[in-house]
């Protein structure tokens, strides 16, 4: 970095930072016009040096909230990880937009550990990267009372929850920093949405007098789409070849088995696809994914082993080959799509053999039986937004609590309506079954009394002399139980906490009841028709503009492969689109694109002008 920008950095430090000196090092280092969703509120809270709780989705910007606060504080941010496979590539990054960071933890040498640990104390860094057990080491500690400490940045402080996926003892006892660094400002940062994460987060971090920050979860740059049917993996080929011919994406399987052959399949159709599960051997699995980190276009199959943690921002397509067992862990999954808040898919065919078969899995599995009933749950409402015919989003968002007041013009079923059929009728008769019954039961019993079928229970409870006895006999069991997931996505039934998956009627299921409204439920869909879709990302670009891009592209995976670094840590995606569709001219227009800073302009501004030029500049 050059002397004069460490002079002005402590200039800016030491005259009471402000949120305009942190948007001048946003467009400085990152090249982003103006901070967006929370990182303005949180920069704030740390520059008043309060302590701040950041929920943002995955893609969202969660490191600016602490990378620039950073900048401007005096002393070196300390960043708590348990990603240490990601520290590298991070620091990577850092560095290609001037930035000083180092980090610390068990894969270096003693020798490297040393030079961070001089560096730390000669206050030559602006960020340092630890993972909580080597940060709780007694030295450490030590080293870092003896420098100034800018904050502490607490990234995936949902490990910190026992209720969690990711439960980290050691997050635990991160506590500590409070204790012993009272002074020092701390933002925890997570996407882990729901609630009780959240209450367990303060609590173990003593968070109680923090800023607490929420973005919404939507994902507008996500594109939904779900399809049951036959043929899943001939339908997933149109759909790569028609929308991704070209992209990274990563396709989920729910067997070792099929995840092998989902990727000799898609490798002798041409595409560079690398299996990734727990059977391959730990060599075998850290190389595919390091191929798929470092490569433009590799497809990575994988079962659900693949993905957490994993930072490539550019993956254009998740494709599901096989149904989620939760919406959570369908969203979570889906969301490795389009961090780079460019257009992106998320694309699912399943059969109902999926829905057997996963049944048979909990069922054998070790869970207790509440357990398992709250999974069988899970998975019905799974079922639900599969099955719905309205905004996915609308219903994604509305599980996690939130409401998206239209609908989203982004989902499959926004873009082309499926076809339904009336069902209002059948509707009625099943909200009458569950209040005939006492609204004390679940769905199978209901639908046996609306099909008219006679057991024990039936007959001890008299549920076989009620009105609604058999009046339903023109469904077999699984229409109806289709007919119920409709019921409960869509609010007209709720499902009692309890586990035992009783039905109740809704405020909403009132009208229906009353025959003031109607509903329409999606048809079964005729097999395999086939959708035919653009890729995303460079549809939005004229022709013309399309092969600048592809050029940009192939300039950026030399430059990357020169550096021995992963291609969007030299541009984004974004980045360079904006650059094939403005055609900037000099380095004044170039620096104008978004992820263009001061650092990146110096090192890659000629090379990328030069390829811009050789396309021609575009006439005003
Ligand atoms: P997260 O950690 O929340 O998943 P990142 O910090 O990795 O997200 O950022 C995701 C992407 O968003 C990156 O490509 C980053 O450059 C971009 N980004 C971050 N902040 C901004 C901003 N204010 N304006 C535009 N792009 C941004
Ligand atoms: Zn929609």
């Amino acid at each position: 970095m050059p002397a004069e920008e460490v002079q002005e950095r402590g200039r800016e430090a030491m005259s009471e930072p402000t949120l305009e000196a942190a948007r001048a090092l946003l467009r400085r280092h990152h090249g982003h016009e103006d901070f967006r969703l929370q990182q303005a509120g949180a920069i704030e809270a740390l520059l008043a040096g309060r302590d701040a709780l950041v929920l943002m989705p995955t893609g969202g910007g969660k490191s600016v909230c602490y990378q620039i606060p950073a900048l401007l504080r005096p002393g070196t941010g300390v960043v708590v990880s348990p990603l240490i496979a990601l520290m590298q590539d991070q620091v990577s990054a850092l560095a290609q937009i001037g930035i000083r960071a180092a980090f610390l933890n068990s894969t270096q040498s003693a020798a490297e550990r040393r030079a961070t640990e001089q560096a730390l104390r000669e206050g030559a860094l602006d960020l340092v990267y630890l993972a909580p057990e080597r940060l709780l080491m007694p030295e450490t500690l030590a080293l870092l009372e003896s420098i100034p400490v800018a904050l502490f940045a607490i990234d995936e402080a949902h490990c910190v929850s026992q209720w969690g996926h990711d439960f980290r003892p050691e997050y635990r006892q991160l506590s500590v920093l409070h204790a012993r660094f009272p002074r020092v400002p701390r933002i925890a940062l997570t996407a882990t949405a729901d609630p009780r994460t959240r209450r367990e987060i303060v609590e173990a971090l003593a968070l109680q007098d923090a800023v607490c920050l929420v973005s919404s979860f939507d994902r507008p740059n996500i594109r939904y789409h779900i399809s049951e049917g036959q043929n899943a993996r001939e339908r997933l080929w149109d759909f790569i070849e028609q929308a991704h011919p070209q992209d990274a994406g990563i396709v989920y399987c729910l067997s070792r088995r099929k995840v092998e052959e989902t990727a000799r399949w898609l490798s002798e159709r041409g595409r560079v696809a690398l299996p990734y599960h727990a059977g391959l051997d730990d060599a075998t699995r850290a190389a595919h994914q390091a191929r798929f980190l470092a490569e433009d276009g590799v497809i990575i199959v994988a079962t659900i082993a693949f993905g957490m943690g994993i930072d490539k921002p550019d993956v254009r397509f998740v494709a599901h080959l096989s149904l989620p067992k939760s919406i959570e862990a369908y969203y979570q999954e889906t969301g490795r799509a389009g961090r780079d808040g460019e257009p992106a898919d998320a694309w699912m065919a399943y059969g109902l053999q999926d829905v057997i078969t996963l049944r048979q899995m909990m069922q054998e599995g070790t869970a207790e039986e509440q357990q398992q009933r709250i999974q069988q749950q899970k998975l019905e409402a799974m079922l639900g937004l599969c099955e719905l015919s309205t905004c996915r989003r609308q219903a994604l968002l509305a599980w996690f609590g939130e409401t998206l007041d239209a609908p989203c013009g982004n989902c499959d079923n926004c873009l082309q309506p499926p076809q339904t059929w009336d069902a209002t009728e059948v509707a009625r008769k099943a909200l009458s079954a569950v209040y005939r019954t006492g609204q004390r039961y679940g769905t199978g019993h209901v639908i046996k009394v609306l099909r008219g079928l006679r057991d024990d229970r039936i007959e001890r409870l008299g549920h076989d002399r009620l009105s609604v006895f058999g009046i339903g006999d023109a469904l077999d069991e699984g229409e109806w139980r289709g007919v119920f997931r409709q019921l409960i996505a869509r609010g007209l039934l709720a499902v009692d906490a309890g586990g035992y998956g009783v039905l109740r009627l809704t405020e909403a299921s009132r009208p229906l009841l009353r025959g003031e409204t109607t509903l329409e439920l999606r048809k079964r869909a005729s097999s395999g028709r086939r959708q035919k879709r653009r890729a995303a990302a460079v549809e939005a670009l004229a022709p013309a503009d399309q092969a600048l891009f592809e050029a940009l592209r192939a300039l950026r995976l030399r430059l990357a492969r020169e550096q021995g670094v992963p291609p969007y840590v030299i541009f984004s995606d974004a980045t360079l689109r904006a650059m094939a569709e403005h055609r900037p001219a000099d380095e004044a227009a170039l620096l104008e694109i978004s992820g263009v800073g001061q650092q990146k302009l110096e090192r890659y501004g000629q090379a990328f002008l030069d390829e811009i030029n050789a396309h021609g500049v575009k006439l005003a």
